[in-house]
């Protein structure tokens, strides 16, 4: 691969202060190879050399969540009823077959890349993600769902797991990882919660797990009650025992709970959740329009900072949020927990990098992490605000490239 060296009226590293009239120099590797003011970043004779002009140069954005399987099935906004649209939603995928999904993975990735995300969180059944982002030499990291409800299905459950796992292996290298995903409390067994977590521990494999996203998800743990209980009963599935958990307690006990697990949403959590949450190390992707969306409320961000949890932000899928707007989630994660331009921007990129447990490969523009950046066009007439500022101001359509590993993987045509 060819060395690039990108210039920019602004370079934020994000783990360093921003650079007006700054370059990175990308090396053969792909990795970063130097970072800092124009007249400081060497410029070798062989390199390909780009000046963006008034642009900002940024690490590119990490996404928490995503559901890329999924890219293309979201049709306006979802239905009020959280447990019949995750219903639904399972009915349309049992339709599908693994071409459908493969092709939706290859367009989320191009999506992706296009809207300046260099790195995703994805959870999924298909495996096509993990294939996509193998063959299109993407970065992220997949998690193979696994469901089942009943006691009864464990072992069958487990098993499942294990053989989607091994087959996806052949898909894994140091920029594409494998990690398991037991769906959510509602869809998955307290045995079944217990041995996946042994299973991936053993194996070095990260958890997400979908937790205290809806009040139904809570009553079917405090009281045996609501929506996705009545759908147990009606399935003759046992209730969840003992009663009285919250869910970040229940996945606590069952053991599923440290620094390798990534949990989404966390909408339903109170201080002693909190606590909990931080005293294990989990991390936090936090989605704050997905939850609006489906009406769960919003989730306690402040707070979740203030306990020191890694945190991150992710879009959800297109089903939940139509298109996938990361900056326009970190900037709703701003106005929720009040936080200043540069620290909104962190949560989509050093601060998910951290969540996700990369932040010494990416996540942040600095010598030997990889080249993945993106050049966003600054917002007209907007050149006095501060570079953070301009960041978060913009959207997909303003970005105007995007590199993977020092790869271009996205030129947008239109003239800055
Ligand atoms: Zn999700």
């Amino acid at each position: 691969m060819l060395a690039r060296r990108l210039s920019a009226r602004w370079v934020l590293p994000i783990e360093a202060p921003p650079v007006e009239h700054g370059a990175v120099l990308l090396g053969p590797d792909g990795r970063i190879a130097a970072v800092g003011p124009e007249a400081r970043v060497p410029r070798p004779a062989d390199v390909l050399a780009e000046d963006f002009g008034d642009a900002l140069l940024l690490p590119g954005l990490i996404n928490t969540h995503t559901h890329l399987e999924l890219t293309g099935m979201g049709s306006g906004p979802p239905e009020p009823e959280f447990a019949a649209w995750i219903r639904r939603l399972r009915e349309v995928k049992a339709t599908l077959g693994s071409e459908t999904f493969l092709a939706a993975a290859r367009q989320g990735l191009a999506d992706c890349w296009a809207a300046g995300v260099t790195t995703v969180a994805d959870t999924g059944d298909s495996g096509a993600v993990a294939q996509s982002l193998a063959e299109l030499g993407g970065s992220g990291i997949a998690y193979q769902e696994v469901f089942g409800p009943h006691p009864d299905q464990c072992a069958e459950s487990l098993r499942g797991l294990q053989g989607r796992v091994e087959a996806l292996s052949r898909f894994a290298s140091g920029r594409v990882r494998l990690g398991v995903s037991p769906h959510a409390p509602y869809t998955v067994s307290a045995p079944l919660y217990r041995t996946t977590a042994a299973w991936a521990k053993a194996n070095g494999l990260p958890i997400a797990v979908h937790l205290a996203e809806s009040p139904a998800e809570s009553a079917l743990l405090s009281s045996a009650s609501g929506s996705f209980a009545q759908a147990w009963r009606a399935r003759g599935i046992p209730m969840p025992a003992p009663l009285g958990r919250s869910p970040v307690q229940w996945l606590d006990e069952h053991g599923v709970l440290s620094v390798q697990t990534l949990c989404i949403h966390v909408v339903q959590a109170t201080g002693l959740d909190i606590g909990r949450l931080a005293n294990a190390g989990a991390a936090v992707a936090h989605c704050p329009r997905s939850n609006r969306a489906h009406g769960h409320g919003d989730a306690p961000l402040a707070a979740l900072l203030a306990a020191r949890i890694r945190v991150g932000i992710g879009t959800d899928s297109v089903v939940s949020v139509g298109e996938l707007d990361l900056l326009a989630e970190a900037r709703a994660a701003r106005s929720l927990a009040g936080l200043e331009a540069a620290q909104a921007l962190t949560l989509c990129t050093l601060g998910a990098a951290r969540a996700l447990g990369l932040d010494a490969e990416i996540g942040g523009l600095r010598a030997g992490k990889w080249g993945d950046c993106v050049v966003i066009r600054c917002p007209p007439a907007g050149s006095r605000l501060a570079p953070a500022e301009l960041a978060l101001a913009s959207g997909p359509r303003d970005v105007v490239a995007t590199y993977v590993g020092g790869r271009d993987v996205y030129r947008n045509s239109r003239p800055l």
